[in-house]
């Protein structure tokens, strides 16, 4: 049997009231609460054809899906389901667009706004105790756009930092990978110049707010003897944005590298953690996703270059 047709019987059925059901249970996981006045008590309300709460005290009218990933979305909840149910073999929007029977973009933008969920999530949770980190550069293999503009010298390999949070048995309990804007000299850590020692302070600041003085740090090298874990990882992910979408560019990287975190982390238990992530996460647009002010994107080296004004009208 092939990958695909195994996972294709794998699928489990939803319907759309049993993901209602389950949306109920991940939002108000102690019974209804009215996002105004948090009274307990609703009306079962329905308005066009779509189920809507109406809180008993204050009269106020929410829905499941409001303030959630899928807030103001037409695409059924099994669709949304059966895509995060993939998601845990990391499909392609091509792939999921076939599988779902929506178009390219629909799909498309599904698999982002729960990798943008995946993100925002992921800010909450800073790394803390022992902790290995391990500087990569990420070279665009296989995306022949941007290989090209590499090979040119008009882009240049994207640095990241891997950082891992280690139990007292040694074994990888959290995740992170991060891209470090300013490719100007060998700056990822553990490459012993000054630029390599700053990536790796600010990766630490930025996202290993949990970590005591106490707790060991290694930073390791990028030699490929004597393999750890993040070595492992990073391999993983690289196999992964190649086989899987031919390589990546550097807009939406970042979103890809958060995915693939998630799904190391979280392995069998990704689809009730990506559904408690989906239902705390306010929603984004198409728009502000491929926008320019996209939330995507790679820290600032704000101490090395002046952050660009973001202030814009509107
Ligand atoms: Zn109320």
């Amino acid at each position: 049997m092939s990958v695909g047709q195994s996972i294709r019987k794998s699928i489990p059925f939803f319907t759309e009231d049993e993901c209602a059901a389950a949306l109920f249970a991940a939002k108000w996981s102690e019974g209804f609460r009215c996002p105004r006045c948090a009274h307990s008590r609703y009306y079962d309300v329905s308005s066009r054809g779509r189920r809507l709460f109406e809180c008993r005290s204050c009269s106020h009218q929410t829905s499941l899906t409001a303030g959630t990933v899928f807030e103001g979305t037409r695409t059924p909840l099994t669709k949304w389901f059966t895509a995060m149910y993939l998601m845990q073999f990391g499909i392609s929007a091509v792939l999921l667009a076939e599988w779902i029977q929506v178009t390219y973009k629909t799909a498309w933008l599904i698999n982002h706004k729960l990798r943008h969920a995946i993100g925002e999530r992921d800010q909450d949770r800073p790394l803390g105790g022992n902790l290995q980190l391990l500087g990569e550069y990420y070279g665009y293999e296989y995306h022949r756009y941007f290989s090209d503009k590499l090979a040119q010298g008009e882009l240049k390999p994207q640095p990241i930092v891997i950082g891992a949070s280690l139990d007292e048995t040694g074994e990888v309990v959290q995740l992170k990978m991060k891209a470090v804007d300013g490719p100007e000299g060998d700056c990822v850590p553990g490459s012993g110049s000054s630029e390599g020692d700053e990536a790796m302070e600010l990766f630490l600041q930025n996202h290993a707010a949990n970590r005591r003085e106490s707790d060991h740090l290694e930073v390791l090298k990028r030699s490929h003897r004597g393999r750890k874990e993040p070595h492992l990882a990073w391999l993983g992910v690289v196999r992964w944005l190649a086989w899987t979408f031919g390589g990546i560019g550097p807009k939406h990287l970042q979103a890809y590298l958060n995915e693939y975190c998630f799904r190391y982390m979280y392995g069998s238990r990704a689809l009730p953690a990506l559904i408690a992530n989906v239902v705390t996460t306010r929603t984004i647009t198409y728009r502000s996703l491929v926008g320019a002010r996209s939330g995507i994107r790679p820290i600032r080296w704000a101490f090395r270059r002046p952050v660009r004004s973001r202030q814009q009208a509107g």
